[in-house]
């Protein structure tokens, strides 16, 4: 596989240009092209720099492969990259706009239980280009331009573990923030981790304001051991300090995410552990009901049991949504269509 130009800041294209003897202008006009999902033979720049780039580097890194529509109007859509691996993303409608949830790795390793992304493990990390691909990618085929964006939000929240990459995440961020591209705001993406702890920390210092929102899952140590293997690595108590310093350090309050999972933590005692738990913190509790993964036996609560959870949660001065699941009959949750294209159904 050849290098992927779109992991390239503006200023990286700028000396890139420079290099080979092209006008400054350039750059810009090739950073713009890249963000509104054009590939490199379809820039408006002299043939010759063209074909200097096209030696290098890969002339559509993430191809949209197919657009599965579910009844609900969420789109699921699955990229092909260069090298012929998979991922795949959605695209949300919401009164507010429209959120494109992308993936940070082909396949993942964390082990959650639960999850249909991490049943072969991990492949391989996407580069920055390749998750800004995505978004590109899908901002076109959707009518949108830099100025009127079709993607109004993004969430990574697709296959893989965004700490577990996270050079290449931060360097996404960053270009999709960046003014001249995209440009969107930090307030209107969330990355969600399982909860890896240095990460998180570090990540408090880059100067990136977006929502934070961490898998929780469980209210004790010894519950969440039994479906995130990552737990045995960090305390719920070092995630809330952790969160605690996200917050001391961007003002933004945290999010976790708070799957429903029959039998397992949706019980009146998790609603009042968890309450307990993030009593006067700073933050939101987004509640869904786990998405049955067929290869998994973990099952979602029915709507009754969500519901007086989330009523818990509330009336203890907690937060908190109850999220509808949105494409189920699309394979919407993490990994699924991917696990089932690789056995070809
Ligand atoms: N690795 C990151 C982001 C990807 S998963 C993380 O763990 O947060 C995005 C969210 O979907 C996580 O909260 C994850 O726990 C959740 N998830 C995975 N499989 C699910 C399923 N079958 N039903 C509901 N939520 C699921």
């Amino acid at each position: 596989m050849k290098e992927v130009l779109q992991d390239l800041s503006l200023e990286e294209l700028s000396s890139l240009v420079c290099n080979a003897g092209g006008r400054p202008f350039r750059a810009k006009q090739i950073f713009e092209g890249l963000m509104q999902g054009k590939k490199i033979s379809s820039l408006p720049v002299p043939s010759d720099l063209r074909n200097l780039l096209l030696e290098r580097y890969e002339d559509e890194p993430v191809r949209i492969k197919e657009v599965f529509l579910s009844k609900d109007g969420t789109k699921k859509f699955l990229f092909e990259l260069a090298d012929g691996n998979l991922i795949e993303g959605v695209l949300m409608h919401y009164e507010y706009g429209n959120t494109q949830c992308v993936s940070t790795q082909v396949g993942c390793r964390m082990g959650c239980k639960f999850c249909a992304s991490t049943l072969n493990g991990r492949v391989r990390d996407l580069t920055a280009g390749e998750i800004l691909g995505q978004i590109a990618a899908v901002n076109r085929m959707e009518g949108g331009t830099l100025k009127e964006r079709a993607v109004t939000n993004v969430v990574l929240m697709g296959s893989g573990e965004p700490f577990d990459n996270y050079e290449n995440v931060v360097k996404f961020l960053r270009n999709l923030i960046a003014e001249g591209g995209l440009h969107v705001s930090a307030r209107n993406i969330s990355l969600s981790t399982c909860g890896l702890v240095p990460e998180m920390r570090k990540f408090a210092d880059e100067g990136i304001p977006l929502n934070l929102t961490v898998s929780l899952h469980a209210v004790s140590d010894e519950e969440r051991r039994r479906t995130m293997p990552v737990a045995n690595r960090y305390t719920i108590a070092e995630i809330l300090e952790a969160c605690a310093y996200y917050f001391e350090k961007t003002g933004r309050r945290y999010i976790f995410e708070y799957s429903l999972i029959e039998g397992e933590n949706a019980d009146m005692v998790h609603a009042e552990a968890l309450a307990n738990l993030l009593k006067g913190k700073p933050c939101h509790v987004n509640l869904i009901r786990l998405n049955p993964v067929k290869e998994r036996d973990l099952s979602g609560t029915d709507e009754r049991t969500a519901q007086a959870f989330l009523k818990a949660l509330l009336s203890r001065g907690i937060s908190a949504t109850l999220r509808r699941s949105m494409g189920s009959d699309i394979g919407g949750a993490c990994g699924q269509l991917r696990a089932r294209y690789l056995k070809g159904e």
